[in-house]
């Protein structure tokens, strides 16, 4: 039977404090993986260098004089921590039958590597790292986790909850992902759609080896917009029930301010302005939000997302060689 290689991608953004610990660790237990055969010995580790402003890329090419299991990719500036996973896997997945994304911190658990590839050799295209405490974050880190997932849920986006981007992908699977062409990457609500046989393998995620996150508060807030906007069009539904719950209210403010024009005692005019203003206000929220779901549907038209998966077609396999003949009568004639 054919070996299975790996490639395992580990995004860097300036990294050089935990770049040698997490390099010696992972190179360890894909030698390991290598000597009882469990994977090829062309399987490789690939160190995708998001544009970091230290001396990670030296460390990089260091690596890769050391042992030819490392090997690295370099962008020319900083891209993000999603697309840096994108990019290693659209260059892994050409080469590899299975690739691992592990952050280089390494607080997801490495030992579970041997078991994702495991797990994938008895038939799991797709196989999620998903922790099962988060002891080692912050009261704060913890706290607004929990509050995007219950976030995200409500607005309809089905998450794999305490699952990162430690994951592993079949190439097939790599390949339908990188039909997905839209430019605001949220992988991991990508991911859950694709399909395939999945299995969830649970760890305990560790503090960072070293170095300081790349993800401030800032960059989280902006990666869980991004998250809630790629894939939903629940706030703008929020503006429709907005406009009519205004509407209720000029409603009310309609027959208060009859009441109150004949009872007596109101300024001229105001009556008018009341009603209308509420009314007015009310008609316009639902003009948004109707012009805002054709602009939501023009989105999801743009991000060309594939309608369907197919995971295995045993028709054209079949049916290859007419084809081809099929092609020659047409140039012939
Ligand atoms: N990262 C990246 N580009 C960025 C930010 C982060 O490639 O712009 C990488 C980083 O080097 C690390 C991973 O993404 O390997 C996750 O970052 P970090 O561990 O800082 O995030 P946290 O675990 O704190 O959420
Ligand atoms: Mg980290």
């Amino acid at each position: 039977m054919k070996r299975t290689k790996l490639a395992i991608v580990v995004p860097c953004y300036n990294e050089e404090e935990v770049l040698p610990t997490s390099a010696d660790i992972l190179l360890n237990i894909m030698q390991k993986m290598i000597d009882i055969k469990q994977i090829d010995a062309n399987s490789k580790i690939l160190f995708v260098n998001d544009g970091s402003k230290d001396g990670t890329w030296t460390l990089i090419k260091q690596l890769e004089q050391k042992n030819s299991l490392f090997t690295g990719l370099k962008f020319s500036r900083n891209f993000g921590h999603q697309n840096a996973l994108m990019a290693g896997m659209e260059v892994a997945g050409k080469y590899a039958d299975c690739v691992i994304t592990i952050d280089a911190d390494l607080q997801d658990d490495e030992t579970l590597i041997p078991k994702m590839v495991a797990s994938y050799q008895e038939g799991n295209e797709v196989v999620l790292g998903v922790r099962n405490d988060r002891s080692s974050d912050s009261k704060f880190k913890r706290w607004t986790a929990e509050s995007f997932y219950n976030l995200m849920g409500k607005m309809g986006v089905q998450l794999v909850p305490d699952h990162a981007d430690y994951r592993l992908l079949g190439s097939h699977a790599i390949k339908v992902l990188m039909d997905y062409k839209e430019t605001n990457l949220f992988l991991r609500g990508i991911v859950p759609q694709l399909g395939f046989n999945t299995q969830k393998l649970y760890y305990q995620r560790k503090p960072r080896l070293a170095g300081e996150t790349k993800y401030p508060l800032k960059k989280m807030i902006s990666f869980a917009f991004d998250g809630i906007t790629s894939f939903s069009i629940a706030p703008v539904k929020a503006i429709m029930t907005l406009g009519v719950f205004v509407i209720a209210i000029s409603l009310i403010m309609v027959v208060y301010s009859i009441i109150r024009f004949f009872t007596g005692n109101v300024i001229s005019g105001w009556t008018s302005i009341m009603t209308s203003l509420w009314f007015l206000g009310g008609i316009q929220l639902i003009g948004i939000s109707v012009l805002g779901e054709y602009i939501g549907k023009i989105y999801a038209e743009v991000k060309h997302r594939p309608r369907y998966v197919i995971e295995t077609d045993d028709y054209s396999v079949t049916q290859k060689s007419d084809v081809v003949e099929n092609t020659h009568d047409l140039a012939g004639a």
